[in-house]
């Protein structure tokens, strides 16, 4: 797999450390709430994994599913809901951790999705953030990374459902997409 990447842009290393730094911050801001961590399948997946037991306060988890692209490397704009959460979010302090922010499309569709639904507080934590995201009106309390605006693929960001497994985050070689 790892001659299928081009580019290393973020070692194992740097995530475990950005994240540890993240879940530092966000366990102070969220001393004595009841934090609800609410992850977007399927990419969200290792940074909820890595980045809840990072944190030290108690915090449950909920997932949902969203499309918002298709087996491309274009965002289509479209969000549906592929599978919804399992409890209500009624009252509850909701952080969504996100993979990636690209357009912000699915982004702030979520966020006043689960604003709208009576959540006490809604903020966005996001491993990584292309420069398209500065435009949208969405407030991103933490982010990992700024990356250039480039299809990146691993720790949980597929191409075409593969190398969600990859530990780092990096730039996919040529041959990938013309195979
Ligand atoms: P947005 O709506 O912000 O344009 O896109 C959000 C979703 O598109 C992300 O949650 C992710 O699933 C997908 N996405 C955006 N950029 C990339 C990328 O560079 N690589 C991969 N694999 N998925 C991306």
């Amino acid at each position: 797999m790892g001659r299928d990447l081009a580019d290393v842009l973020i070692s194992e290393e740097a995530i475990r450390a950005r994240l540890a730094e993240i879940a530092a911050e966000v366990d102070a801001e969220y001393a004595g709430k009841d934090l609800l961590l609410v992850g977007v399948l399927k990419g969200a997946v290792m940074v909820m994994a890595d980045f809840a037991r990072a944190l030290h306060g108690p915090a449950e988890m909920d997932w949902m599913a969203v499309s918002s692209y298709g087996s491309g490397t274009k965002s289509s704009g479209v969000v549906r809901i592929l599978k919804d959460l399992d409890r209500d979010v009624l009252g509850r302090h909701v952080l969504i951790v996100e993979d990636i922010i690209d357009s912000g499309l699915t982004l702030s569709w979520l966020v006043a999705n689960l604003r709208s639904r009576g959540a006490a507080s809604v903020e966005v934590m996001a491993l990584l953030r292309k420069p398209e995201a500065a435009k949208v009106a969405v407030d991103v309390k933490h982010v990992g990374f700024d990356i250039p605006n480039a299809f990146v693929v691993g720790y949980g960001l597929d191409f075409d459902e593969r190398f969600r497994n990859l530990r780092v985050v990096g730039t996919l070689a040529e041959h990938v997409y013309s195979s």
